[in-house]
């Protein structure tokens, strides 16, 4: 109730003193008044501090009018006009509009433009009308009158309302000291370049009107200082040609007379239009380029995060495949030699499907593991010239045992003549085994799988795998070569896989530098897959000697290396290794950590030492070194590690081991070892 009342009493004293300052202005000058302060006042006023404060305008506005001589009826009818218009401006405004009061978006000076010249009609109607009936305005001069009124009292609204509005808003404000000091040098520029033109005689330099210079300042602050300095800078120019006029100085070219007033006015309205809108368009873009730039950084922090976490997910799935390929070492020792222990015919069959499924899951792992190498950029090719044949042959061994199990006939068509092509030929095999597996899985028990091999001009090679199966939906063929993409695969389907096969496939073969694609004419109606190879013509020059059967260590009638140490601290790996080695006729001694193997090696003697790399303590490569140390050149070492990456095998040569095998190690990768 208090504040309420001292806002009262302070919008009467600072409306009546403007008012009366104003007034004397318009008096002494004759010419009228550039525009009406007062106006622009009440409406900041009622705008920011409540509609409340009306009664301080009427009164105000009441006395001061009295206080120049107008009677008392004409007086009443004036403020209540005035009263009524900044209450109107300001409800329009804050209710209809909700102006933001910092000017910072396009519609904010849109609406407040409108609101000038749109309330003072009442204020302007309703004091023309007061004038008109008390006498003081003839029939004939009232709409000059009333044009002349609201001209200045829309200027008043335009100009100070602006500038109190966003100077109260938020009054304070922090600059750093090269913006004081900016602000100094254009507020100052501008100063000079109104008093140039409204105090003094000249007009234009070399016939430039130089009004426009006036533009220079006003552009700087509206990019640089936004809505603040440029009512500010209005409020100025208004002042300084309010100024002139009272002083009567001026340029004559502009102000001589009422006519000239009106187009100073219209000269200042228009500048105050202009940039209002100027501004708030410089400000709207500056508050979008901020959010912008925030969406920015949180978008790069989104993608910072995304990457980590699939890095996160990467180095998961590589320790996860590597660690569920540990368990599968002892089971394919353990089923290998049950088989070559003999088994009756029945129990022969269940071997088989352990075996074969032991199988998919080395697949599946390596699969995994490879997809994650490759997307780690850890992987790379082994190339060497290869023999495509021998690929060929070793792909269908691979693959033979599902397609009976699968009922499928595969038909082979490849040239006569030997092609060679410098590939990696673990890999080429398993672009071959992933096409052919795929092939037998997605083709109902008996199908027919077609695999030609065929020269496509003398630099390529097509290589086409084509069943009879379900076929693929045109949509989906451009997307299973997606990681994780299946086509409508039944859940359950024997052998489904986990989508990585073919995305797998597609990589190796670009890193071979070819390309892979799928035809399919639709469900049910089979499917090729198309792959095509460079080769280069001149690699039979450079023949590797056909490698030569290896024979097995029974075959040759005599072991090579009698005593073998296993070392691994997976106490079921080692022991299945051992069995099989002992099957084999090896003399077996074991060691479960590297101290160990190392007691075991003085205390056995053995001629070649299986040792595991991840043992706890002191690792495989922290062995071998101090075996080659302490022995030279024996017993033989082999490496068993889940990782077979070039770099896995070169750290385990340079510690001294002779051999490196990843694991899980099958019967045929040791004999082919220890007979070599
Ligand atoms: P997976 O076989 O483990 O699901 P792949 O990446 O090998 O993953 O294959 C992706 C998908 O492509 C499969 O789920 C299957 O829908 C489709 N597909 C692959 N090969 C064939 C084929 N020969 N016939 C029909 N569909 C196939």
């Amino acid at each position: 109730m208090v504040r309420q009342a001292a806002g009262i009493v302070l919008i009467f004293l600072v409306y009546f003193l403007t008012a009366r300052v104003s007034l004397g202005v318009g008096s002494i000058n004759h010419s009228g008044l550039l525009f009406w302060p007062p106006s622009g006042l009440a409406l900041g006023a009622l705008f920011l501090f409540g509609y409340e404060l009306w009664p301080g305008v009427l009164l105000a506005a009441f006395f001061a009018n009295l206080s120049i001589g107008i009677p008392p009826p004409m007086a009443l009818g004036i403020a209540a006009g005035y009263m009524l218009e900044s209450l109107a401006g300001a409800y329009f405004l804050r209710e209809h509009m909700k102006l933001n009061p910092l000017f910072s978006r396009l519609q904010d000076s849109l609406a407040f433009i409108l609101t000038s010249f749109g309330s003072t009609v009442i204020a302007t109607t309703a004091g023309s009308i007061s004038l008109y009936l008390g006498g003081q305005v003839t029939q004939d001069s009232f709409a000059q009158t009333w044009m002349t009124w609201w001209v200045g009292d829309s200027l008043g609204v335009l100009i100070v309302g602006a500038f109190i509005i966003r100077w109260l808003c938020r009054p304070r404000f922090y600059k750093t000291l090269w913006e004081v000091v900016e602000g100094l040098v254009v507020f100052s520029s501008l100063i000079a370049v109104s008093v140039l033109i409204f105090w003094t005689p000249v007009s234009s330099i070399a016939n430039i009107p130089l009004i426009y210079l006036l533009f220079i300042p006003l552009i700087w602050m509206a990019l640089r200082t936004g809505p603040r300095g440029i009512t500010l800078a209005l409020l100025l120019i208004s002042a300084t040609a309010t100024m002139s006029l009272f002083l009567n100085h001026g340029n004559v070219t502009l102000i001589n007379g009422a006519s000239d007033l009106l187009l100073l006015q219209i000269f200042i309205g228009t500048v105050a239009i202009i940039f209002l809108l100027f501004v708030s368009i410089v400000e709207e873009r500056k508050e979008v380029m901020e959010s912008l730039r925030d969406h920015i950084s949180k978008l790069e922090e989104a993608v910072e995060r995304v990457r980590a976490q699939d890095e996160a997910k990467n180095e998961f799935i590589a320790t996860l495949g590597h660690e569920l390929r540990n368990p599968l070492s002892p089971i394919i020792s353990a089923t290998e030699l049950i088989r070559q222990n003999g088994v009756r015919e029945e129990d022969a069959k269940l071997i088989d499907i352990i075996q074969s499924h032991t199988q998919t899951l080395a697949r599946l792992l390596d699969d995994l593991l490879d997809i994650s190498r490759i997307t780690r950029k850890k992987f790379r090719l082994q190339k060497e010239v290869v023999e495509l044949q021998s690929v060929v042959h070793r792909s269908q061994e691979t693959v033979d045992a599902f397609l009976k199990t699968r009922g499928h006939a595969l038909l082979v068509s490849m040239p006569q003549k030997p092609l060679w092509l410098s590939a990696d030929k673990v890999r080429l095999e398993q672009i071959f085994v992933n096409l052919l597996f795929n092939a037998a899985k997605y083709t109902e028990p008996g199908g027919t799988i077609t695999l030609t091999i065929a020269e496509a001009g003398d630099r390529c090679l097509r290589i086409s795998v084509k069943d009879t199966g379900i076929g693929i939906d045109q949509e989906m063929l451009g997307r299973i070569f997606e990681p994780f993409v299946q086509a409508n695969v039944p859940r359950g389907r024997v052998g489904s896989g986990l989508g990585i096969g073919l995305s797998l496939t597609k990589r190796l073969v670009e890193l071979h530098g070819g390309t892979i694609r799928a035809e399919s004419l639709g469900r049910g109606k089979g499917s090729e897959f198309i792959v095509e190879l460079p080769i280069s013509p001149n690699l039979q020059l450079q023949l590797p000697h056909a490698p030569a059967e290896v024979p097995t260590a029974r075959e040759a009638g005599g072991l090579k290396y009698p005593k073998i140490l296993v070392v691994d601290d997976n106490e079921a790996a080692a022991q299945g290794l051992g069995a099989l080695l002992k099957h084999l006729g090896h003399e077996i001694e074991f060691a479960y950590d590297g101290t160990e193997a190392l007691q075991q090696i003085q205390k056995f003697a053995p001629d070649v030492v299986l040792l595991d790399i991840g043992l706890p303590g002191m690792d495989g490569y922290q062995v071998a070194r101090q075996v080659r140390q302490e022995r030279g050149s024996s017993p033989v070492l082999i490496a068993l590690s889940g990782y077979g990456q070039a770099e896995d095998k070169r750290k385990a040569r340079e510690a001294g081991f002779n051999y490196h095998l990843t694991k899980p190690v099958g019967i045929r990768d040791l004999e082919q070892l220890l007979t070599s």
